[in-house]
């Protein structure tokens, strides 16, 4: 079979380097925002090409931190995408705020500038765009939008490490930006991991503070602040694996490259393959069809895993039955239509052809 992520492949490919710095942090003494997660801050701001990073809880908490450090009341509106992960509109609702969803381009599966002004009122606050699938949402109409409008932006680059614009990194173009470190991102912890990175240097500080118990200094506490801290063991983990991170993005960028110039089947819709100016780090591979359960099958078969990111969009689930009458037609096409076929960095080349001459046997 060969399988979707394999996160054990992925991992212990740096088994001595990350048992080595478990072993340093057992033997440091101090376990909770010491000198891995220090360092790792550091690098990981470094890497984004931002003036900070602050290392929190998971990407649900950086993305709540984002909002909670933002000059927003109870009841104000942020335009989200309507066909993202449910936690970016969960990091909304749990702040207060409103979620108002606006349909992707379905090109991209990103928010272009379309749509922007129709969703716009006088709640209005922020816009928090995602780089789905680990592309760039359009963020020089996005920003220009939230320029002219006097609006927040929030980047969710929970799906997208290291992907550029014109050689900027993915958390550079809004006011603030949340990444995920959940093991199986492309910087994935042995756990639970998150970042908010930031050029703001106010926000910062204040995302620090909230994140640890409203406190900037030990035991003087000014806001009502929360615990959600990366601790030394990921830090020490996740400072290994970013040296690889580019090499990885690479691999994944070559296999998202053979699939679009090998997969000829016209039962399937390949995403675009962007520009050099817009890279991809290409955290999934989505194509679209009419047929996903059938796909689905024939692949698996054929020994190919494949998954669905997202089966119901979050303005059909349970928790936003407040949204349930809203019709957002390009989004419900893509939840009914899209199939993730393999993208690991470890995959090897005969894999990679394996699933093209599957994908292309379907008949349907
Ligand atoms: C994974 C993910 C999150 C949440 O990250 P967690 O670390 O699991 O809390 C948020 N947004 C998007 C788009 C994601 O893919």
């Amino acid at each position: 079979m060969i399988s979707f992520l394999n996160l054990k492949e992925i991992n212990v490919r740096y088994k001595d380097e990350i048992a080595q710095a478990m072993q340093d942090t057992l033997e440091s003494g101090w376990y909770v925002r010491g000198k891995q997660y220090h360092d790792f801050c550091r690098e990981f701001a470094e890497y984004c090409g931002t003036r900070h990073a602050i290392g929190v809880g998971n990407g649900l908490d950086a993305l709540e931190l984002c909002l909670e450090a933002l000059d927003l009341e109870v009841g104000d509106e942020v335009i989200v995408p309507a066909n993202t992960y449910i936690a970016t509109l969960l990091a909304v609702s749990r702040m207060g705020l409103r979620p108002v969803l606006v349909e992707p381009d379905p090109g991209t599966f990103n928010l272009s500038g379309r749509g922007l002004s129709d969703a716009l009122s006088p709640k209005t606050r922020a816009i928090l765009a995602v780089h789905l699938y680990g592309r760039l949402a359009e963020m020089q109409s996005i920003c220009a939008f939230a320029q002219e409008n006097e609006l927040y932006v929030v980047e969710d680059c929970a799906q997208s490490h290291g992907a550029e614009l014109n050689g900027t990194r993915a958390g550079n173009f809004g006011d603030v930006s949340a990444f995920s470190f959940y093991p199986g991102k492309n910087l994935g912890a042995l756990g639970d991991g998150g970042a908010v990175v930031t050029n703001n240097s106010t926000l910062a500080a204040k995302v620090d503070m909230l994140s640890n118990y409203g406190s900037r200094q030990k035991y003087v506490n000014e806001a009502k602040g929360r615990n959600s801290r990366l601790d030394e063991l990921q830090a020490a983990i996740l400072r290994v694996k970013l040296k690889y991170l580019d090499e990885d993005n690479d691999r994944r960028r070559d296999i998202a490259k053979t699939y679009c110039d090998r997969i000829t089947s016209n039962h399937v819709t390949l995403p675009e393959f962007p520009s050099d100016t817009a890279t991809s780090v290409w955290h999934l591979f989505v194509v679209r069809t009419r047929n996903r359960e059938l796909l689905a099958e024939h692949l698996k078969d054929r020994g190919v895993q494949t998954l669905v990111h997202y089966p119901i969009p979050p303005h059909k689930q349970a928790a936003y039955s407040e949204l349930a009458d809203l019709s957002m037609p390009v989004t419900e096409a893509i939840h009914d239509e899209v199939l993730s076929l393999p993208i690991d960095p470890t995959m090897s080349n005969e894999d990679v052809l394996r699933v093209c001459e599957a994908v292309n046997a379907f008949t349907s």
